[in-house]
């Protein structure tokens, strides 16, 4: 690596801490499917990156679901006899079920237990919940907390709206040579958890800073959007676009300590499939490969059917597999700068890879060329500087047909990714090679 790089080395060491400390900055924020927390959160984001806002209407059809009223929330509380509250949304935001309806009210216990949820299994942590789409309300709490509650009668108030208005969504879009597309989506609508949503939005802010100074083939699209009904939301209101889109990832749990996951597109075999899969197994690194399930974050939503877009998404440990998931235990201590800066590095170089797989023509395809006249021969055995050996330059000899792309070739040979690409640009500058309009 170039001396001219050691700038973008320190900044790349300190990326982990600069995704942390955002993470605790967007924390506090109750987020939800739409309202102000989500607003707060996309505002801040754009202190990173221009977003373009966009405002859907309540009502607005987006498919076969509409969008729905917007929900707001100031205060909740359970309150005992004595007045004291046994139960604070002030201290945490996971306390009311997202999406709860204005409550004022005093009840006996007995009543208030059916709107009351808790983890028999955890009993110091609070659920998630929400209720989007059925109009109710009620408390998550601590379990231990709901066994201390003996008064007969408690009062009971959530000051929240759920009023015709808005939902927002962020967008980056940021031109490359090409008007094809990486999709990189990530849903930002749950309140105070860390590794589920903040740090997807962490890595994917940073990502889009990153690449906005580097040049690029191919242009790219951040959506910060509210799960499910914001990418049903953008894929109906941007169906023209989405051609476009030759890869995309979604961006979600990447900060837990567990090893990368990936969950293939529903094609399986997508470029993208294969560029994730080709970067964890040089990672050195345990992994795990899931095939598409229709399940999960917005991949359900760019795999249906009727677009089949070529999204996986590339995770550490998937939702809904660790107990933290959907609990106050998703929190600050869960994910760490390390994971982070992990999981961002993955990011780019699958990135890298894309962003450099192409076909190559051999115009010397009769019998090898003689490569020491050329002054590539001496490289038998490897070159630290150059980055490639002479095994490397036969494989991409070999096999730049027009059908093999880079990435063909280097999983044929065993080889990474970035020596094959040393190796076809120094076969390139000797006239050996030259691009192909592809397979
Ligand atoms: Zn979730």
């Amino acid at each position: 690596m170039a001396e001219a790089s050691t700038k973008h080395v320190m900044d790349r060491e300190k990326i982990g801490q600069q995704m942390y400390e955002f993470i605790r900055a967007l924390y506090p924020i109750c987020r939800s499917i739409t309202g102000a927390g989500l607003r707060e959160t996309l505002k801040q984001i754009s202190e990173h990156i221009p977003l373009q806002i966009s405002e859907v209407a309540t009502g607005t059809e987006v498919f076969d679901w509409t969008v729905p009223k917007e929900w707001n929330i100031r205060d909740a509380y359970i309150k005992n006899l004595a007045g004291e509250r046994v139960v604070d949304f002030r201290k945490s935001n996971l306390h009311v079920v997202s999406y709860s309806v204005p409550v004022r009210t005093r009840l006996p216990l007995s009543e208030l237990k059916t709107h009351l949820f808790t983890l028999l299994d955890h009993p110091d942590w609070i659920p998630y919940r929400t209720s989007y789409y059925q109009e109710t309300w009620g408390f998550c709490l601590r379990h231990q907390d709901l066994l201390r509650m003996k008064d007969e009668q408690y009062e009971v108030c959530i000051d929240s709206s759920l009023d015709a208005g808005h939902l927002t969504y962020g967008e980056y879009h940021l031109p490359g040579e090409e008007e094809s597309e990486v999709l990189i989506s990530c849903h930002t609508c749950h309140p105070s958890l860390c590794n589920d949503n903040l740090s997807g939005i962490a890595l994917a802010t940073f990502l889009a800073r990153h690449l906005s100074t580097q040049p690029r083939r191919y242009s790219y699209r951040f959506l910060f959007i509210p799960g499910t009904i914001g990418s049903i939301t953008w894929l109906s209101r941007n169906e023209d676009k989405t051609h476009r889109i030759k890869h995309g990832l979604v961006a979600a749990c990447v900060g837990d300590p567990g090893k990368s996951t990936y969950k293939k597109s529903r094609q399986g075999d997508a470029e993208i499939d294969k560029a994730v899969t080709h970067v964890l197994k040089h990672s050195g690194q345990d992994y795990e490969i899931m095939d598409f399930s229709p399940y999960g974050y917005d991949e359900r939503q760019y795999n249906s059917p009727g677009f089949n877009l070529p999204v996986g998404s590339l995770m550490r440990t998937p939702n809904g597999r660790y107990p933290e998931y959907h609990t106050s235990a998703d929190n600050l201590d869960f994910v760490s700068a390390e994971s982070l800066k992990d999981s961002y590095q993955k990011y780019l170089s699958v990135i890298q890879v894309l962003e450099n797989n192409r076909t190559y023509i051999n115009l010397n395809p009769k019998c090898e060329p003689q490569l020491g006249k050329r002054g590539l021969y001496r490289l038998m055995g490897g070159d630290r500087d150059t980055g490639f050996d002479q095994m490397s330059l036969l494989w991409v000899l070999n096999l730049s047909d027009g059908r093999h792309s880079l990435l063909d070739i280097a999983e044929r040979s065993g080889y990474e990714f970035s020596v094959i690409k040393n190796a076809a640009h120094a076969l390139c500058e000797k006239a050996l090679l030259k691009e192909s309009s592809g397979p």
